[in-house]
């Protein structure tokens, strides 16, 4: 069993009634109501938790970390951020969803600014597959389409992928890495980014298996309790 967490901030659900509509139950429980399968269990936490309900000992039982936010990065405390960041390197898996590419954890785990141009316009946008191979793309055609979407442009400001898996394009003509591989300790990441609050991305057949192809890869295959310490070692003569 895949033991995961969907993590939302769930600010946009509550006040905003255009939002509400398509997710009355917030984007987590969207989520968590696609991916719950016979090999994945689906909790969920938000930002209205105490300490996010993010602790090291549940990060220890989570496999997987779905990661929603958009308007409260900074509302989440720096030791969430650093937790999350240990357990990745630890093992543990993290998803990053559309606009969590600017939350605490995932900046960290990249290390740069992650920023990128958007147009909040309700875009056409088509996801080209780079590579059917992977078990991220499984089952997937050339591309998704996605009628409506938020433009998220290049430049972004991520490492170059370990893998990039797809690109995004608009009807506006901007194109954008939307599907970035990445490994961090013995952590596997994924960014993706279909996902704004204001359209119902997240009931398309694709998009959802696209996050649970992602989930059932980036369960660890390898995991440790502690991180390595720095070990000095004397060369005998
Ligand atoms: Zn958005």
């Amino acid at each position: 069993m895949i033991r995961v967490l969907v993590w939302n901030e769930f600010i946009h659900e509550k006040k905003q009634e255009n939002v509400k509509a398509i997710y009355p139950n917030g984007i987590h429980n969207a989520i968590k109501d696609f991916l719950e399968c016979e090999d994945i269990s689906v909790k969920t936490a938000t930002l209205d938790d105490e300490h996010c309900g993010i602790t090291d000992e549940i990060l220890a039982e989570t496999d997987v970390l779905l990661w929603w936010g958009h308007m409260a990065h900074q509302k989440v405390p720096d030791d969430v951020a650093v937790s999350v960041q240990q357990a990745v390197l630890k093992g543990m898996g993290f998803i990053a969803l559309h606009s969590g590419h600017h939350s605490k954890p995932f900046k960290r785990l990249m290390g740069t600014t992650c920023n990128l141009s958007w147009r909040e316009n309700g875009d056409f946008e088509r996801v080209w597959v780079l590579d059917h191979a992977h078990p991220i793309t499984r089952d997937l055609g050339r591309y998704i389409e996605i009628e409506h979407e938020e433009m998220y442009g290049e430049p972004f400001g991520i490492p170059e992928p370990d893998k990039l898996l797809m690109i995004g394009w608009y009807e506006g003509g901007e194109v954008f890495r939307s599907g970035c591989v990445y490994h961090r300790g013995n952590g596997k990441i994924f960014y993706f980014q279909p996902g704004h609050e204001s359209y119902p991305t997240y009931y398309n057949k694709d998009v959802q298996k696209v996050i649970k192809n992602a989930v059932r890869w980036a369960a660890p295959s390898y995991r440790v309790d502690d991180l390595p310490c720095p070990m000095v070692t004397k060369i005998e003569k």
